[in-house]
């Protein structure tokens, strides 16, 4: 599978480093000249680009958090005048004000050029057609994906999410053999295929899929590989950094490698901030090296992950990040007991007939414990005819497994097919109605 650049992606590790504290060293020094936020951030905590010789020093540097970007709404973050901006994005999914992304021309094209690594992991080429079901505007993906297949010179076909029905059309119709999506709404492409009758397997050409933006297990892996006949790559990027094109895997599928000459990545304790090294679980912080518009210097994503710095097969030397395992602050807390949604649907997806369609909810009645309900649907298979006994039992079995696995119990409910809402983007999960 060919590497898009080399040199970059290959370089051995002392010399990558080396350009990293380079880097690090000017993008220090650009901050504190033009943000009235780095510069006093630099100056409480006695720092200088001066000080800043190796990576080693990185630990001198204060935090970002994302509430540095709540505070500096919308263009606060920016350190270069708005002429030079030629592109905002903002994040997807939440509520109230989005994080916002500044680009400028360079910015754009370092996009390009990391996207087009990105789809090039995946194997993509110019012999290729992407069905790019990314939602195109504010959010990052759609536009992100599109610049990576363009740059690639594959065959873009700049879909957006929604309306299933014709997706699966234009999909066989105009022979796309990558598709590019949230992992939720591949499935929900799949379904839809089933329910026109289509064998999605037989009928499209699609063998590549690349899938991220929110969390998927490898059971979720399994199921669209399964269901759609496709390798399934994982890729991960946030606003704050740049959109797609942070990590994404190699065909070795043992990590995700980051872009380490453009987006420098460490591992801390959240709790302490203290880093860790490699192979130790933490949360992953980020530094953008090389960014005009907005560049971040280490700045708290709050996912969960590890990285790893050995040798990988495919023959790059930039690090890999596991697969995000949660995040710092998702973690539930259910009548005292900690839950991460990410067990609930391992749980799940390891029951035979328990289909990829799940929401959590969690309430407080009135001066009662918390209730936690896990809806899920069972295969359809089960409804034509209805199958109680089978159905029974299948409850019985869910519950029993997530009592074992949670350490509580829950009441599940069994859905029929399409009861749960399908999302377009990101799913949503958890619903959580306690008032916290
Ligand atoms: P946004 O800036 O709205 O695109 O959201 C970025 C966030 O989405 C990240 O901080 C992660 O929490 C999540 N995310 C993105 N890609 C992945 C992925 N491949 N696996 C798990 N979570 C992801
Ligand atoms: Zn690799």
């Amino acid at each position: 599978m060919p590497i898009w650049n080399p040199e970059y992606e290959t370089m051995p590790r002392d010399q990558l480093e080396k350009l990293q504290a380079k880097r690090l060293k000017e993008v220090v020094a650009r901050l504190a000249a033009t943000s009235p936020l780095y510069k006093k951030r630099f100056a409480d905590a006695k720092v200088t680009a001066d000080d800043i010789n190796s990576l080693d020093d990185l630990s001198r540097l204060p935090f970002t958090e994302k509430s540095d970007f709540r505070d500096h709404y919308p263009y606060g973050m920016f350190i270069v005048p708005m002429d030079q901006v030629v592109r905002i994005h903002a994040s997807s999914g939440t509520t109230g004000k989005p994080t916002v992304g500044g680009y400028t021309r360079a910015d754009m094209d370092l996009w390009a050029e990391v996207m087009a690594r990105t789809v090039s992991s995946a194997g993509v080429t110019n012999q290729d057609i992407v069905h790019n079901a990314y939602g195109y505007g504010l959010f990052t993906g759609g536009l992100g994906f599109h610049l990576g297949a363009d740059r690639v010179g594959a065959t873009v076909i700049p879909m957006s999410g929604g309306l299933t029905r014709r997706q699966v059309m234009l999909m066989e119709d105009f022979g796309a053999t990558v598709l590019t999506s949230t992992p939720s709404y591949s499935l929900v492409i799949a379904e839809e295929a089933a329910d026109m009758g289509i064998d999605f397997k037989k009928r499209m050409k699609v063998r590549v899929g690349i899938f991220g933006a929110e969390p998927w297990t490898e059971k979720m892996r399994h199921e669209i590989q399964e269901k759609l006949g496709v390798e399934a790559f994982d890729i991960y990027g946030l606003t704050e950094i740049i959109g797609p094109g942070v990590a994404v895997e190699c065909p070795q599928h043992n990590g995700m490698h980051i872009n380490e000459d453009h987006f420098l990545a460490e591992i801390i304790d959240p709790i302490t901030g203290e880093r860790l090294g490699y192979d130790q679980e933490g949360e992953l912080v980020f530094t953008t090296l090389t960014k005009e518009a907005m560049p971040v210097v280490r700045y708290r994503t709050r996912d969960r992950t590890i990285l790893h710095a050995d040798k990988c097969a495919c023959g790059r030397t930039t690090v890999r990040m596991e697969k995000i395992m949660g995040r710092t602050d998702d973690m539930l807390i259910v009548r005292g007991v900690n839950i991460f949604p990410q067990l609930i649907e391992k749980t799940l997806l390891s029951i035979e007939d328990i289909e990829p369609h799940y929401q959590i909810v969690i309430d407080r009645p009135k001066d009662q414990l918390d209730t936690l309900e896990v809806w899920v649907e069972a295969s359809p298979r089960l409804f034509q005819p209805i199958d109680t006994r089978r159905l029974d039992e299948l409850q019985t079995r869910v519950s029993t497994e997530l009592m074992q696995t949670l350490g509580i119990s829950a009441s599940v409910k069994l859905m029929g097919p399409k009861s749960i809402a399908r999302s377009e983007g990101k799913a949503r999960r958890v619903v959580d109605k306690r008032d916290l």
